[in-house]
């Protein structure tokens, strides 16, 4: 039972919608951290105070409980300031994987057992936890993976959010949808489905991983959690706050370690029944690929969840608000360096105001100040580390090379101080180009030209992606039109393309983008599930012995 669990809330898994639907309360969003408030941002300074003293700590590898060194390390650096360490990591080898996968199938009879209601509260535990220590959790993330302030505070938001949707969701689920016909009693119901490997990315560092491992606890299943080298230690937080919420051993392990190496054990492994992956999309691919090629030893097919990449477009029609626009642009493409899934690397603008969208963007992008993550006016921090800026850096040599520089920031000194790279905007880009077509994953923009609305939502949708897109207009024709026609998994309509909320904006694209249901949404759970019928022919003819628990006359 979670520790923080009082027993007398503990209904049973079939209990009546009402009995469980007593506990249930309105889902609602946890608030995002006010720092024009003083109170807050001295707090966050205390925490960012407090997490720098623990700088440079060990973190195991954590299989069935067990703390486990490995001869390999992953050193993690601050990406603000490279030399700085943030922690040593265990980094798994190919034997702690497959001690992993064998203490989450040991511990997945009892597990799966567990009333929904009970694993429910485990999650609720934890979000508890998560509430007591997010300045804390949030500066981690400050120093691990660059992240500003606020979008520090709105991951660990949103990682809570996860823990008290998919409770709640949980809830829902467990209760039998009864479909009887006279002489016939007709349930459906759901199981869990097994192993799953959680394999996940650093630039949601704790939401996302948060979010793939709580479904699949919450939903039955034990978990083998593998984050990505780079946010390893704010996974390690996640790791502890489990442990400290009670889970049993087993259920979740937490196995950092490189991915081209134990990815392809987890993956491939006969006693692994669900990937559920977050990452780029060649990744992604490649884990489908493996999972499909069936080893007579697994019980059944796979199933993968793969959330990948995008390369997201706003377009900005003839008679848009071009200060709202603006303001959108600007947020969604440089908010974390680009960094985000969701943010928006090519912008459309109708020819009618074309030039003085771009001027304007121009502007408001040469104020924002670029400086390392922990500093509070920060607006666009370093990017993850030193392979990325480089990856970045060629493709601003080809947008120089290929297009009109409308803005290249120097980031000057801070370039021997940690991995950065300013804003770039480039215009009159060709729209089969690289920089138009691939996804950079930094702060870049490739800005082009449509001489009408038909030209415009022609080049939106024509990328191998469908992730996030958004239109800035002011007509309700092209505004219902952009519903229609817009290729996107997430449509933002007058409004930025980042910061989708759990439950508000359920999140995840097609295409190239992802194979999986909305992150946040109403049938995420359902992918961790088997859903299964039960039909009994109640009417009986004969004798009918008596129930087995009823004394015999
Ligand atoms: P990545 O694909 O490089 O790594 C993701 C994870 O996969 C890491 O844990 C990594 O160790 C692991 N991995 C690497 N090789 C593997 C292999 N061969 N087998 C198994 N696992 C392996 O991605 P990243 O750099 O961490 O994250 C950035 C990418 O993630 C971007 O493409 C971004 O668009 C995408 N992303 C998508 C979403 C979404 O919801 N669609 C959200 C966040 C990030």
């Amino acid at each position: 039972m979670p520790r923080a669990a009082r027993k007398d809330s503990l209904p049973d898994q079939n209990t009546s919608p009402e009995a469980t639907n007593r506990f249930a309360l309105p889902f609602q969003n946890e608030p995002h951290t006010d720092f024009s408030r003083k109170e807050n941002r001295e707090a966050f300074q205390t925490a960012l105070d407090d997490v720098a003293s623990q700088l440079g700590s060990e973190f195991p590898v954590v299989i069935e409980g067990k703390s486990t060194e490995s001869l390999n390390k992953i050193v993690s650096v601050n990406t603000s300031h490279r030399k700085q360490t943030v922690g040593t990591v265990a980094s798994a080898m190919t034997e702690h994987a497959e001690q992993a996968i064998a203490a989450a199938r040991r511990s997945f009879d009892a597990w799966r057992l567990t009333p929904a209601e009970q694993r429910a509260e485990y999650l609720e535990v934890m979000a508890a936890e998560m509430r007591n220590r997010r300045f804390e959790l949030a500066a981690w993330e400050v120093y691990e993976c660059g992240k500003p302030w606020a979008d520090a505070d709105g991951d660990v938001a949103e990682a809570i959010d996860f823990l008290v949707y998919y409770a709640q969701q949980m809830r829902d689920l467990a209760v039998p949808v009864q479909a009887d016909y006279p002489g016939e009693e007709n349930s459906h119901v759901y199981r869990s489905r097994g192993v799953c490997v959680v394999i996940a990315p650093w630039n949601f560092p704790l939401a996302i991983l948060t979010g793939m491992t709580a479904a699949a606890l919450v939903s039955g299943n034990t978990v083998i959690m593998k984050p990505a080298e780079q946010s390893s230690v704010v996974a390690a937080q996640l790791m502890s706050i489990a442990r400290d919420a009670g889970l049993p051993r087993g259920v979740l392990n937490y196995l950092p370690g490189i991915g081209e190496e134990i990815g392809p054990v987890l993956v491939g492994s006969p006693d692994v029944d669900i990937i559920a992956f977050t990452g780029s999309r060649n990744v992604g691919l490649a884990i489908n690929k493996l999972a499909a090629d069936t080893d007579p030893r697994q019980s059944g097919v796979k199933r993968v969840i793969a959330e990948m990449g995008g390369k997201n477009a706003i377009i900005v029609d003839e008679d848009a608000d071009l200060d709202e626009a603006v303001q959108g642009v600007l947020q969604s493409a440089f908010g974390y360096s680009g960094q985000k899934c969701s943010a928006c690397s090519r912008v459309i603008v109708h020819a009618a105001c074309y030039e003085a969208f771009l001027t304007r963007l121009q502007r408001a992008t040469e104020s924002l100040k670029v400086g390392p993550a922990e500093e509070p006016g920060t607006s666009v921090g370093p990017v993850i580390d030193k392979e990325a800026a480089e990856r970045i850096k060629d493709y601003i040599e080809i947008g120089k090379a290929e297009c009109r520089t409308v803005l290249a920031t120097d980031v000057g000194k801070l370039a021997n101080e940690g991995f950065y790279v300013g804003p770039h905007i480039f215009a009159d880009v060709d729209t089969q180009s690289r920089i138009a077509q691939q996804e950079i994953f930094g702060p870049v923009v490739a800005v082009m030209k449509a001489d009408n609305i038909d030209r415009a939502f022609a080049i939106l949708n024509n990328t191998e992606y469908a992730l996030t897109g958004g239109f800035y207009s002011r007509s309700p024709k092209n505004l219902q039109r952009a519903r229609r026609e817009l290729q996107v998994g997430n449509l933002y309509l007058n409004r930025p393309i980042t910061g989708a909320l759990v439950h508000r904006h359920p999140f995840g694209g097609y295409r190239y983008s992802g194979i999986g249901s909305k992150a946040g949404g109403r049938d995420y759970l359902l992918q961790f599930l088997i859903p299964v019928t039960v039909s009994e022919n109640t009417l009986r003819r004969g004798f009918a012995p008596p129930p087995s628990d009823e004394p015999e006359e």
